[in-house]
């Protein structure tokens, strides 16, 4: 299976783009797994529109959109994922969710279950 979260910590794992490599990384625990390909992301693409089967959502625009979420402005389904952790090490985990479409932004805290 594709990772999507940290098996340490099981925070969301973010996709980040560093000199051409895609990464999924853990802003908790700096945990990272470099995607070999473009296609890893592409795979995980696949496996989320598989989930988004049916609803009729085309994938357009932002590329790294892949995180499902239904946009609260628009009703898009897919969000990426923004680690706000990087810009604010100090403070509790910060995720926002941009939507993919008209890049309304989501605020969600980390989930500590
Ligand atoms: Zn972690
Ligand atoms: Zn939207």
């Amino acid at each position: 299976m594709t990772l999507k979260f940290c098996p340490k910590c099981k925070t969301l794992l973010s996709p980040q783009e560093i000199k051409g490599k895609f990464f999924l990384k853990c802003s908790v625990c700096n945990f990272l797994k470099e995607l070999k390909q473009k296609e890893s992301l592409i795979s995980i693409e696949k496996i989320k529109s598989k989930e988004e089967k049916g609803k009729g959502f085309v994938n357009e625009g932002n590329s790294f959109a892949t995180y499902n979420n239904k946009c609260k402005k628009c009703g898009y389904g897919k969000a990426q994922v923004l680690d706000m952790g990087i810009f604010y090490s100090d403070e509790d985990n910060l995720i926002l969710l941009k939507c993919g479409r008209c890049g309304f932004s989501e605020r969600i805290g980390r989930k500590t279950s």
